[in-house]
């Protein structure tokens, strides 16, 4: 099975093999937040449980703020606790932050953008930075990996063949687009000469959620620096280690400090602090629907900052009778809602299969099952579902599980914490069979390992539902038939639409939703537009 998360299809060759980025650590380093030596990634790869179990236990946790190129408690000095998932011990305390700590980071992040140590940097040098950037987000795969894992319960092998590579590669595409970033001269009369510059916006404030905590600061941060704005990260609460390791590492690279800062806290606090500012030009969002309404309420309070969002997703999967390999459909249905816990925006929760091979590819989906995903200690490299972030997103998902049984769905497997896991916050993969489109487990994004399957008897009919959604993120359509294909690919509302596979794309994928999954782009060359704006000169000549 090759990594395929979030849209990033990583072709490794093998998936537990060393991949390409296995050569891209040539020596050992100092790991600067633990003081320990790094491994190479061929190590990396050859680690145990009992070897990553050591590893873990000789990381240490930076939980300040990042302030100037500086790590810096709140100023009020509180903390809070943060958990690891899998134990239900805590971890480390990390710094709550109020808006006397975000008043600090944006005053630093100003002056940093004003000064144009970064923003007026040649092109190239920018460039340089951002490369030596993803190049030590690659040599230090082991802590980046830890320190999510630990954080908030991915399986460790998912951090190093797609977390990791996948955010270095976010730092690499943006570099490559610094200098493809051209003004315009218009065509004036004689008497009259115009040209368009495109200029940074200023101090961008990327909030971002704990299901991918590195790979979605990358697909914020990344954007915002090449395009030459300087950055506030306020990673959510349950995620907040990779964080200060991003912004120590941008120092090492080349990076002048206060370019790029984080603020760690609460979202209600840090995080309203920061959205309301009157100093933020633009926020940067991506999480749940019901907070990304919030920030762009607090934008008109405040500023009217430029708010661009990325929320969640009930995502429908449309299984066709024609449907080329009905295994392959079947693999790519199971990895498309158990991958990363059912944490995943785009989870392919709504399972839509043509009522002719119903039966069948439930017999599969429940034979495929069995393997696929066993809950584990995500530490242990064979394991390849871990637990859910926290234990209340645990309840949440165990309420959804109990509401489905409810309403009258029939629960063919799982539905319950796995057995000798009590400790954890574990669900076990769940499939719903009997599903209706207006029962709660069709409708709310659960954010966990829970499948519903509804059959339909003609595309109309699957599109109809399909659609029957306030989510438009992503959908895919498995179908032999050209038209077929087109046809859905025309009339889902979704801003992802695959045909005949699941979560493939790279880094010129536009990623981002229809309707209230949000109103942004991640990835791709126009969300770097999204971090510029337009000024037209006009020069009279006379
Ligand atoms: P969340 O909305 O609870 O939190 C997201 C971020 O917002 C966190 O940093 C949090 O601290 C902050 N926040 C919370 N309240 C705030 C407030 N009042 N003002 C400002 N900031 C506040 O989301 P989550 O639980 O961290 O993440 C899960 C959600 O993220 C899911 O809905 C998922 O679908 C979505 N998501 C979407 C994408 C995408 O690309 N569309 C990707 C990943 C996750």
């Amino acid at each position: 099975m090759k990594p395929h998360l979030r849209g990033i299809w990583l072709d490794f060759g093998d998936w537990t093999g060393a991949g390409p980025f296995a050569k891209i650590v040539s020596q050992s380093r100092q790991n600067r937040m633990g003081g320990e030596n790094i491994m190479l990634m061929e190590d990396i790869k050859k680690l145990d449980r009992n070897g990553w179990v050591e590893q873990a236990r000789k990381i240490s946790f930076e939980g300040r703020n990042f302030i100037n190129g500086e790590f810096v408690p709140a100023k009020s000095g509180k903390t809070f606790e943060k958990i690891n998932p899998a134990s239900g011990e805590v971890m480390a305390t990390v710094s709550r932050s109020d808006g006397e700590d975000v008043n600090a980071a944006v005053a630093a992040a100003r002056k940093a953008f004003k000064s144009g140590v970064w923003s007026r940097m040649a092109p190239r040098d920018r460039m340089n930075v951002l490369y030596r950037y993803a190049k030590l987000i690659n040599e230090h795969a082991m802590e980046f990996a830890l320190l999510d894992t630990l954080d908030m319960g991915k399986p460790i092998m998912d951090m190093i063949n797609s977390d990791v590579p996948g955010s270095a590669l976010t730092f690499q595409y943006f570099a490559e687009t610094i200098d493809k970033i051209d003004g315009q001269v218009t065509n004036t009369a004689a008497s009259e000469f115009q040209y368009i510059l495109r200029q940074p916006l200023g101090v961008v404030a990327c909030i971002t959620p704990w299901n991918y905590p590195l790979m979605m600061a990358a697909w914020k941060v990344a954007p915002a620096l090449a395009a030459g704005n300087t950055v506030v990260l306020k990673p959510a609460e349950q995620s907040p280690h990779s964080a200060s390791l991003m912004a120590k590492l941008f120092i090492e690279a080349g990076g002048p400090a206060g370019v790029f800062n984080v603020v760690q806290g609460l979202g209600h606090e840090a995080g309203k602090a920061l959205a309301l500012h009157m100093d933020v030009d633009k926020i940067a969002f991506t999480g749940s629907v019901e907070v990304g309404k919030l920030v762009l309420v607090y934008a008109g309070q405040s500023n009217m900052k430029r708010v661009t969002t990325e929320c969640g997703g009930k995502t429908p999967q449309i299984i066709m009778a024609d449907a080329p390999d009905l295994d392959r459909a079947v693999s790519y249905a199971v990895n498309g809602i158990y991958g990363n816990q059912g944490e995943v925006c785009n989870a392919g929760s709504r399972l839509l299969v043509d009522q002719k091979l119903h039966d069948e590819f439930i017999q599969r989906f429940i034979e495929k099952s069995k393997t696929a995903f066993l809950p584990g200690d995500p530490l242990d490299p064979a394991t390849t579902m871990g637990p859910l972030v926290t234990r209340e997103q645990q309840q949440r998902v165990l309420g959804y599980i109990e509401k489905g049984k409810q309403e009258g769905a029939k629960l063919e497997f799982g539905g319950a914490v796995p057995e000798k896991l009590e400790q954890g916050a574990y669900v076990a993969p769940t499939l719903f069979t009997g599903v209706k489109n207006e029962m709660t487990i069709a409708r709310e994004e659960i954010f966990g390992p829970v499948a519903a399957v509804m059959p339909f008897r003609t595309l109309e009919e699957a599109i109809e539902i399909a659609n029957d959604s306030i989510y438009g993120l992503a959908a895919s359509i498995w179908t032999k038939d050209i038209s077929t294909a087109h046809k859905a690919a025309r009339d889902i509302d979704a801003g992802v639409v695959w045909v005949n596979c699941f979560d493939h794309g790279d880094m010129t994928q536009p990623w981002g939703g229809f309707k209230q999954s949000g109103n942004g782009r991640d990835k791709c060359f126009e969300t770097m537009l999204h971090h510029t704006q337009t000024k037209s000169v006009w020069v009279h000549l006379g």
